[in-house]
């Protein structure tokens, strides 16, 4: 662990925003399920691209236009790389999870989608991969059904089981709870979703700085994660999909990039993937997500999963020696995320006062309301460590939360 603990501390050292302090306290930036912290590499290589190549793409004829135009679709292939796709067209780049989810419901969900189909997903989803099912269920008057989840936060896989029936046309979940920290068994729902023929999507959002995924090995049909939860940029994200279903699927938005013709009376489409990418797109944020992939995979996933385990391990122990503590979340297989209350007291009074002493925590429903129902409360206090945490901030962290349990309770 001693030589982990060593390179961690390094790679700790490349995130400039760690340098500051906060209410005069040593910042502990424990909110990296919300958005990573970015490094050096990605914040210069963003930089280096509007100073010197700043230029369109797929458009231009000239120098800047070219050099732009290959590093953003290198990112393509870079990211199609990552995420274990089997072709690069597989990979449409959208806003984030969120759009990605929209998208997805909004072409393939609208073209298939029909009367009386019903759409599985679990009741610990994040509202992003929620809503747009249920927007879409209303139009063609199919239904959403959720699948819901045992007391240590795991999915109640019969109870999945039993709702997965020739019915389901889409099984949409997340493969690790931004509250709970769970992480799903992917591979296996997907083989049992599959079997009644439905299509699957699964919400990477907190899995892609953890694991390496192998969306070929998994079979999963749609993929969605966001960069900024990966130490890229805001405002980009992926979808994956596979080719067959993506060829098949309508566009998305209309406009420039994605057709093949215009005329004034008739517009034939682009193929996969610019027939999904309407417009001039977030050039910056592909190129800055290659840059963010590279720094990952310079690091090591191996490495990266022992460290947040450790941490994980330390502060799960630690915040469970605190009376009145209550953790939400004690799945088999975890992220590095804790969700916890302080019982008799408010989930936002806890984050106020964990701010005041420099701890940066997430404190609320999660965007995951029906998770909240479903554990009768409403909000909790979350931690969530990344590779540039240490033990110091899960000491702060169990320091602050001892003096808003005194100043509280
Ligand atoms: N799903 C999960 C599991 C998430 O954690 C998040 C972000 N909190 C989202 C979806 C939505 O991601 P974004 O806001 O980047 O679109």
């Amino acid at each position: 662990m001693s030589n982990l603990n060593e390179l961690f501390a390094e790679i700790r050292n490349e995130f400039p925003a760690l340098t500051q302090t906060v209410h005069g306290k040593r910042l502990s930036y424990l909110d990296s399920a919300a958005t990573t912290l970015k490094p050096k590499v990605v914040i210069d290589r963003i930089t280096k691209f509007y100073t010197n190549e700043v230029s369109n793409v797929h458009r231009g004829a000239h120098y800047l236009a070219d050099i732009a135009t290959q590093a953003f679709e290198g990112a393509r292939h870079k990211i199609a790389n990552f995420i274990g796709a089997e072709q690069f067209e597989e990979i449409i780049f959208v806003r984030g999870t969120t759009e990605g989810v929209n998208f997805v419901a909004n072409t393939w969900g609208l073209t298939n989608l029909k009367a009386g189909d019903e759409i599985l997903i679990t009741e610990m989803e994040h509202h992003g991969n929620i809503v747009p099912w249920q927007m879409i269920a209303e139009k063609v008057g199919a239904k959403v059904v959720a699948a819901g989840i045992l007391d240590n936060g795991e999915i109640d896989m019969d109870d999945f089981k039993n709702k997965l029936s020739s019915k389901t046309k889409m099984v949409a979940f997340t493969a690790c709870s931004n509250v709970l920290g769970t992480n799903t068994d992917v591979a296996g729902m997907t083989k049992l979703a599959h079997a009644v023929g439905a299509k699957v999507l699964v919400d990477g959002a907190q899995i892609v700085s953890q694991f390496k995924v192998d969306v070929k090995a998994l079979d999963v049909d749609f993929f969605v994660f966001s960069s900024h939860k990966l130490f890229g940029p805001f405002g980009f994200g992926v979808v994956y999909g596979k080719r067959a279903i993506l060829d098949s699927m309508p566009p998305y938005q209309g406009g420039g990039s994605m057709i093949s013709k215009v005329t004034i009376e008739k517009t034939t489409y682009n193929d996969v993937p610019t027939r999904f990418e309407a417009g001039t797109p977030h050039v910056e944020g592909a190129i800055g997500t290659a840059a963010a992939i590279e720094f990952l995979e310079n690091i090591g996933f191996d490495k990266i999963h022992a460290y947040e385990m450790d941490l994980l391990k330390y502060a799960t122990e630690k915040l469970l020696e605190i009376p009145d503590l209550k953790i939400y979340g004690m799945a088999n297989d975890k992220g590095p995320t804790i969700s916890f209350n302080l019982k008799g007291a408010h989930h936002s009074d806890v984050g106020q006062i964990l701010d005041q002493e420099g701890v940066a925590v997430r404190a609320g429903h999660h965007c995951t309301q029906p998770l909240m129902a479903r554990l009768g409360i409403p909000g909790t206090v979350r931690a969530s460590f990344s590779v540039y945490n240490n033990r110091q901030d899960v000491d702060a962290l169990v320091k602050a939360v001892v003096k808003a349990r005194e100043l509280l309770l």
